[in-house]
Parts: structure tokens; sequence; C-alpha cells
């Protein structure tokens, strides 16, 4: 079994939270255990607590085509989400279900090793960037080290709302780019890798 369906056992049995009575089925996230992209939601809603994948339902159909628009498919990236146990009536999770969820989030990154993290949403966003406001700052990149951090706004808030759906699906455009920028900057990078002094930058490629 690889490492990552190991640690997706250990979430479905997890009982860390209240959550872990209320949930259906753990959601543990799903895609390539070498994916360069992994894409962070917040929280499984109903159709995930249904079958215990994330992004199933309509926010999930949205995040489809917008990986679609940058010619990516689901099964090419990782999906997961800040809590791995859908929140009784989709309520926004609390601080101590985020902290008991924490380590399984930082052991699948540490084990997929992302070049590119893409934050959907205040949640996941709140990881990297804490403080930030998603208005200000979605769609700005930012590198630390060998990686890129990417917020955007979460696809079930901008599928309704005009202004939203026009910023996220823009900000999905600028991933190509990013990945590029990343490849270019490989060699040099891989071998600032385990340097202590890995800065963070702001990216003006936008
Ligand atoms: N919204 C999320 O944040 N995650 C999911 O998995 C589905 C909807």
């Amino acid at each position: 079994m690889s490492a990552l369906a190991q640690l997706a056992e250990e979430i479905k049995a997890c009982r860390r939270c209240e959550l872990g009575k209320s949930r259906l089925k753990a959601v543990p996230g799903e895609g390539p255990e070498d994916a360069a992209i992994v894409f962070i939601g917040e929280a499984p809603g109903y159709h995930e607590n249904q079958q215990g994948r994330p992004f199933v339902g309509p926010a999930g159909q949205f995040l489809e085509q917008l990986l679609a628009s940058i010619g990516l498919s689901r099964s090419q990236v990782y999906i997961a989400n800040v809590i791995k146990c859908r929140p009784p009536e989709n309520r926004d999770p609390l601080p101590n279900e985020i902290e008991a969820c924490r380590p399984f989030l930082d052991r699948q990154l540490q084990i997929i090793k992302p070049r590119l993290i893409v934050t959907l949403g205040r949640y996941s966003m709140a990881r990297y960037f804490p403080g930030a406001s998603i208005s200000r700052i979605h769609g700005r990149p930012r590198r630390e080290g060998s990686v890129i951090y990417f917020p955007m706004y979460h696809p079930a808030a901008a599928l309704h709302q005009p202004a939203l759906r026009t910023a996220i699906e823009q900000d999905m455009l600028k991933i190509p780019a990013l990945l590029a920028e990343l490849e270019k900057a490989e060699p040099a990078l891989d071998a600032q890798e385990g340097s202590p002094q890995q800065s963070a930058e702001q990216l003006t490629l936008f």
C-alpha cells in the first residue's frame, strides 16, 4: 500500500474531533502521489460525505470545468481539503477541527511534495497567508523556495456570483504560466533545496 493510501486509511478511522462521529464517510483526498499541483478546499459537503471523495458536487463540477480551461483533468492533480469530514449542515469548520486535521494535510503534502499549492477559499488560504484578505490577494502567487502558493476563491462561492466567477476563471488561467515559471527555475531551485535561507517572494508575473 502506498504511503498516501496508508494515510487515507488512518483518516478514515480518525476520531480526533466530533466530526468523526457525525460523518458518513471521511474524505481523505484523491489524485496521484506525485502530483505537481495540489488544490486545497475547505471541507467535504453533502455529496462528498456520501461518496468519500472530494469535490464531487456542483462545486466539483465547476472545478473540473476550470481545470479543463487549462487543459487539465482532475486525475492529473491532487485534490484535498483542510478538514476531512463534513461539518453538520455545512457550517464553517471550527478552529479545533482545523487543528485536529492539520497533521493529515501536512503529511499528505510531505508525501506528494507538490510544486504548486492552490488554495481554494479562505480556510485553506489562511494556512499559507495568515491574516490576508482573499479579495486582495486572490490570483497573486507567492514563491517560497521551490514551491509556489496560489490563492483562489472557492469554486462554491464563485459559482453563483458573477464577479467572483470571472475572478476565479481568470485566476485559473494564470496557472500554466506558474508551471512554466517552476520549470524554468527548477535547476536553480533544486540546488537551493534544504538551504536554510529559502526566501519568500511575490512573483511578479501578474
Ligand atoms: N467544498 C470543499 O471545500 N471541498 C469539497 O470537497 C467539496 C466542496
